[in-house]
């Protein structure tokens, strides 16, 4: 019988499964040494996965997009997931699967010659806000510093690079801002740490950046919501001082859904306070993990 304790945790790693706590990576694989690697997130609520195939779709695209082989196919990948959640025990869960580059032979510095590693953990859920600012709503700093662009890297394709995010969100949080967005060079937001960005004007419509972000699986679940309840909702560029101005300011991400923004920068966005459109999308986003369409129950 297998005497580890998962209750941390559960992690695969190179064919087996351990305790989250036990399970690391050689010291010279390239996903480490070089950030040369590709993931994605999805959880599970109430002891489902939500949009797993969305997840495992966008997982097999960034692998394709960087020139990495999982070395299993998606329904593979599944059950290692769900594996690792059912050795957990945990009911919400945040579940990562990763490829990294790997290695080559000693010597050569050949990319094509390294041998791709897929790893895998099951954690407890992680919040990207505290429920205050889930309530209240969160303070976002418009950044300064620059997304890479993505010429550079391509953002559709999950990545590690996250030294700008991580720089970003250090200067936010230092001047007391709960978070940041990052700016594209042109004056337009982009996205943050482990989120897309929606602000909505006083008409009632919805705008999303089109371009250099992570096409976020909660950001197209707010896509499909708004498309469901009849909310107009524009991809396009998304200039800062129209972030600044908006109605309302909402943050996506699978750390918890839709995420309420009431103060951009200091100043309260609309009247300061969490607002309508936000809100049913927050309610829609929740009552949708109850749908069998985007529920995948785990096999405990
Ligand atoms: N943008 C970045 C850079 C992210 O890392 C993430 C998620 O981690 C997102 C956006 C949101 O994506 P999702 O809704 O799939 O969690």
């Amino acid at each position: 019988m297998d005497q580890h304790d998962y209750s941390q945790g559960a992690a695969y790693v190179r064919g087996q499964y351990l305790p989250i706590g036990q399970a690391s990576i050689p010291i010279t694989d390239w996903g480490f040494l070089r950030s040369d690697a590709t993931y994605d997130v999805v959880t599970v609520w109430d002891g489902a996965f939500f949009r797993l195939d969305a997840h495992l779709e966008r997982f097999m695209a960034s692998c394709r997009r960087f020139r990495l082989d999982a070395g299993l196919s998606p329904e593979a990948i599944a059950q290692v997931l769900e594996q690792c959640v059912c050795l957990s025990g945990l009911r919400a869960s945040y579940v990562e699967m990763i490829v990294t580059r790997g290695q080559p032979p000693w010597g050569s510095r050949d990319p094509r010659q390294a041998v791709n590693q897929f790893y895998a953990f099951a954690v407890p859920f992680v919040w990207i806000a505290s429920e205050a600012q889930r309530r209240q709503g969160l303070h976002l700093q418009v950044s300064d510093v620059q997304r890479i662009p993505a010429a550079s890297v391509d953002p559709r394709a999950k990545n590690y690079h996250w030294n700008d995010l991580t720089m970003g969100l250090l200067g936010a949080l230092d001047a007391g801002f709960d978070t940041v967005v990052l700016s594209d060079g042109a004056g337009n937001v982009v996205e943050g740490p482990g989120f897309n960005v929606f602000c909505v004007d006083a008409q009632g419509r919805i705008a999303t950046p089109a371009e250099g972000v992570l096409e976020g699986i909660t950001r197209r679940t707010v896509i499909e919501m708004a498309a469901a309840l009849g909310l107009p909702l524009a991809q396009r560029a998304l200039p800062a001082a129209e972030l600044r101005g908006a109605r309302e300011v909402f943050l996506s991400t699978s750390g918890g859904g839709v995420l309420p923004v009431t103060r951009v920068d200091g100043a309260p966005v609309g009247d300061g306070q969490v607002g309508p459109v936000t809100r049913r999308l927050v309610d829609t986003y929740w009552a949708w993990h109850g749908d069998a369409r985007y529920s995948t129950p785990v096999r405990y």
